[in-house]
């Protein structure tokens, strides 16, 4: 069998060559995947990689078929952990066109993150570049239906070969994707959660406001703790004064006062350890769309707590890109016990929110605030 010829793309924005896979999945096969994508589990034929060096800058972005790297042992980011990422989701339209939301946020979080790690920043026009050509090439793997979408998730490794500690003198930039079946796929579920106190997540002058992989390993023993409490997620405090409400898990939070005409939407205010969310964000705008007051403050423990002792909060939920809106049914804490949020149901303005935002992403709803971008 002949290799396919390379052929450039014409993405716009940047120069990337495409090179397609000679062992791409069959119609059937991928139809099989498509049919229940789960999470995370399986990626699309092609990938894109681009590298950095001092000298040469950003060069040889390409699509090509996925497969594993290949990598010397003393590579940097193996022992140092100059690593980055993001996570982004693409959906099909009714019309069959393909639009991501808020990318170019993505973009620029991906260069502050960099920045925050000492590594070289992907020029925007390679970041959205490298998505079009992805998503071109492989743009039979979105998938259609209700909440279904490719989500896409960009990264960035330290690959001089050199155990000396020091920013890399080398990086790869990657892109893979893979579909993504509905968050919920048996209607949203409220989850539970533990209030981390030995633990933080993120400390003032630390990697917090950064979407980097040590975040993450620094996480994994709290939720591990979590799940020893029978809780779903970890709710992280403020490293200095332990009692001021961050974050949960990889996503943000909402807290909701009253209902009705007189709800009000407070979210932590982005103080450095948090990490700003896209959805976050977006929530602040959709939120006023809805004629519901919203602001950015700080919300304590014992405030969390005697607020759905009181009747005062209402509802609490987290947002991020995979699950969108996720409600926050009950608290479990060490030294406070454990209370529900309302009766721990999904509440009324959660899931008012959560379907305005997914209408917006799916395109049931017109763009107002220009958030999508038509890649095919
Ligand atoms: C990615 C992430 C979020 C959510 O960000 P989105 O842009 O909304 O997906 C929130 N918290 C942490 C720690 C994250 O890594």
């Amino acid at each position: 069998m002949t290799a396919p010829a390379e052929s450039a793309t014409t993405t716009s924005m940047w120069p990337i060559s495409v090179t397609p896979s000679t062992n791409a999945r069959s119609d059937a096969e991928r139809t099989a995947i498509l049919a229940d994508p789960g999470f995370g589990k399986h990626f699309t034929d092609h990938m894109v990689r681009a590298r950095w060096s001092a000298d040469g800058g950003w060069q040889d972005a390409e699509v090509v078929p996925y497969g594993p790297l290949v990598l010397d042992p003393a590579t940097n980011f193996l022992h140092y952990g100059q690593a980055i990422f993001e996570g982004l989701k693409a959906y099909k339209h009714a019309d069959g066109s393909i639009k991501t939301f808020r990318a170019l946020e993505n973009a620029g979080r991906f260069a502050r993150s960099a920045r925050r790690l000492g590594m070289a920043e992907l020029p925007p026009e390679l970041f959205l570049g490298s998505i079009e050509a992805l998503v071109r090439t492989d743009r039979d793997w979105v998938p259609d239906g209700p909440d279904k979408s490719l989500y896409l998730r960009p990264f960035m490794l330290g690959t001089e070969v050199a155990l000396g500690v020091k920013p890399s003198a080398n990086y790869d930039y990657l892109l893979i994707a893979s579909p993504a079946g509905a968050y919920f796929p048996r209607g949203v579920h409220p989850v539970s959660v533990w209030l981390s106190d030995d633990y933080v997540r993120a400390a003032p002058g630390g990697t917090g406001e950064a979407k980097c992989a040590g975040n993450y390993a620094a996480s994994l023993v709290a939720q591990a703790e979590a799940a020893q409490h029978g809780c779903d997620q970890v709710v992280w405090l403020d490293a200095v004064e332990r009692q001021w409400i961050e974050e949960m898990g990889g996503m943000n939070l909402y807290f909701v006062y009253g209902s009705g005409d007189s709800a009000r939407l407070v979210t932590p205010r982005l103080t450095g350890s948090l990490l700003p969310g896209i959805t976050r964000d977006s929530l602040l705008t959709v939120a006023v769309d809805l004629g519901l007051r919203v602001d950015e403050g700080q919300i304590s423990v014992s405030e969390w707590r005697d607020g759905c002792a009181s009747g005062a909060i209402t509802e609490v939920f987290a947002c991020g890109t995979a699950a969108v809106i996720t409600p926050v049914g009950e608290v479990k804490s060490r030294n406070l016990g454990s209370w529900q949020v309302a009766d721990g149901g999904p509440g009324v303005v959660s899931m008012q929110l959560r379907q305005a935002l997914l209408d917006i992403q799916t395109g049931a709803v017109p763009d107002r605030h220009n958030w999508l971008h038509t890649i095919c």
